[in-house]
């Protein structure tokens, strides 16, 4: 995408007003590549009306309609996973395999809403009372907003707007403004699948854009997927402004190693999710917890490994790792490193002044390793959301438990372990939403649902899966009788 990224409106790229815009970044090289627009008042109330007029014909549409028009956009995103890759590793940086990952994790979100008429099924009871039956019905909510992150510019969107659509609703997807270019080509093909327009529309924007469509009378629900602090912000205005809301926070996910865990499964799974797409994902694990004396053979062993993790331009096929996705980003995550230097932590493996040669200008930061940490100091406390791993020391699974529910965050966590009554009763004490045996980032498949406890989540659905389904719906129960004449009858109806 050239120029400046647009909006995606009524079935066209708009720039709308575009009174403001924004610079968005080539991660491996630190150069501009372009601009998004940003939208004011009337790009947002644009983009609602599209919406609320979409939304009345395609509520209507039937479930064959809506089903074929969504295995159309499969096949579209399959065909075009390739490029689509491309757009994400330009703006956020990521390896190219990483990006086609998402995609594919997104496809599975879409191949779920593919059994829209399955998944709409109501409640049936005949015969509740004589000649009543009773059942219910899930019809959509009109227009729902959703607001991503920008850690995953095609999946998280994926987790949100198929599902809403199928259901029959009208969506307003806001992107991160920092990788806005994916979102735009995805709503082009949905609606080379089939899908009316306006049903899809893309505003780009910034917290303006995200407050607007919390406002807006129109705007029935709204999902979002960001850091905790906005999550609880984008939670609380838009209950109040009498919404349904679920938004999904950050996250500090542990790892915890048994001293019978097969320790190079282990080692190879801590780097994997530790450095996989440079920490920036909200599954990716962050605290290694390593009980009793595991710690001595495991440091060992992902040191080893991380020797010859290869960090790179992400077009670049020997590349495992990328940039981060800012300078402003990157040099949060390091002062989080000078930080833990300072309190005292033990710098295992140090990736701080790392750049590949030829991308010098990029936003480089390569894995970073630190052993003997203390759950009081900073680098355990926040969210990095960085290729900085941490590891924490403790005596027993039992100080394990108590480390990870005293912790703020409860997004994932995994435990590592041959033993598989230990695995469950850390399984059921632990106070997680998502949980891996012998599986470090455990999000779940698109027929479950995703979604954390804790300040990882505020509201009460998870996304995708069954409770997607519930967040995009509202149900009636309806009770029906076609009576012969039977005559006043003031008494309370006891259903003999
Ligand atoms: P972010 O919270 O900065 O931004 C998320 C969205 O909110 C963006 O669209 C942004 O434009 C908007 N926004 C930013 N500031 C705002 C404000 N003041 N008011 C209203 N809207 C605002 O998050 P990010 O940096 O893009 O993404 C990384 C974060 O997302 C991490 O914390 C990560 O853990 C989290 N995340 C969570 C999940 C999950 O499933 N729980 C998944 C992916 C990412």
């Amino acid at each position: 995408m050239t120029g400046s990224v647009p909006h995606w409106i009524d079935g066209a790229r708009t720039t709308g007003s575009a009174t403001r815009r924004a610079s968005v970044f080539q991660p491996a090289t630190g150069e501009v590549a372009r601009e998004v627009v940003l939208a004011d008042q009337s790009d947002v109330d644009g983009a609602v009306a599209s919406a609320v007029k979409a939304a009345q014909d395609w509520g209507e549409s039937s479930l064959s309609t809506r089903a074929k028009v969504m295995f159309e956009f499969r096949q579209l995103v399959k065909a075009n996973r390739a490029e689509l890759a491309e757009i994400i590793t330009a703006e956020h940086g990521k390896v190219l395999s990483d990006a086609a990952g998402e995609v594919q994790r997104g496809l599975e979100v879409v191949e779920f809403a593919c059994g829209i008429p399955h998944l709409l099924k109501g409640e049936h009871s005949e015969q509740v009372s004589r000649g009543v039956d009773a059942y219910s019905v899930r019809q959509p909510l009109g227009v729902v907003a959703g607001i991503t992150p920008f850690n995953f510019p095609a999946m998280v969107p994926m987790w949100m707007f198929p599902l809403a659509i199928a259901c029959g609703n009208a969506f307003i997807l806001k992107p991160s403004e920092r990788d806005p270019s994916t979102a735009v080509r995805l709503a082009e093909l949905f609606q080379e699948a089939g899908l009316p327009d306006g049903v899809l529309n893309v505003l780009q924007g910034d917290a303006f854009a995200v407050n607007a469509l919390l406002d807006h009378p129109d705007v029935a629900a709204a999902s979002f997927v960001g850091s905790t602090p906005i999550a609880q912000h984008v939670y609380a205005r838009g209950t109040a402004a009498g919404k349904r809301v679920q938004a999904l926070g950050g996250a500090k996910n542990h790892m915890v190693v048994l001293p019978d865990a097969d320790i190079d499964g282990a080692a190879d799974a801590a780097v994997s999710a530790g450095f996989g797409s440079a920490g920036e994902r909200c599954m990716a694990i962050s605290v290694v917890v390593a009980v009793g004396d595991v710690a001595d053979e495991l440091v060992p062993a992902i040191t080893s490994r991380m020797a010859s993790l290869v960090t790179g331009p992400g077009t670049d096929p020997a590349s495992q790792m990328g940039p981060l996705v800012t300078d402003v980003h990157r040099d949060r995550v390091q002062s989080y490193v000078d930080a833990g230097v300072a309190s005292g932590a033990t710098l295992v493996v140090d990736g701080r002044g790392y750049a590949p040669e030829g991308h010098e200008g990029g936003f480089w930061l390569a894995p970073t390793l630190f052993d003997n940490v203390d759950p009081s100091m900073s680098i355990y406390q926040d969210e990095i959301f960085g290729p900085v791993l941490c590891v924490v020391r403790v005596p027993t699974l039992d100080a394990a438990v108590r480390l990870v529910n005293a912790n703020q965050y409860g997004n994932g966590t995994a435990i590592f372990t041959g033993d598989g009554l230990a695995a469950r009763e850390y399984q059921r004490r632990v106070h997680v939403g998502m949980i891996g045996m012998n599986v470090p980032i455990p999000v779940p498949m698109a027929y479950y649902s995703f979604g954390g406890w804790k300040d990882s989540l505020f509201g009460d659905t998870h996304v995708h899966g069954a409770d997607g389904v519930r967040f995009y719906t509202r149900t009636k129960a309806i009770t029906q009788r076609w009576p012969r004449h039977h005559g006043v009858d003031l008494g309370f109806p006891t259903h003999t």
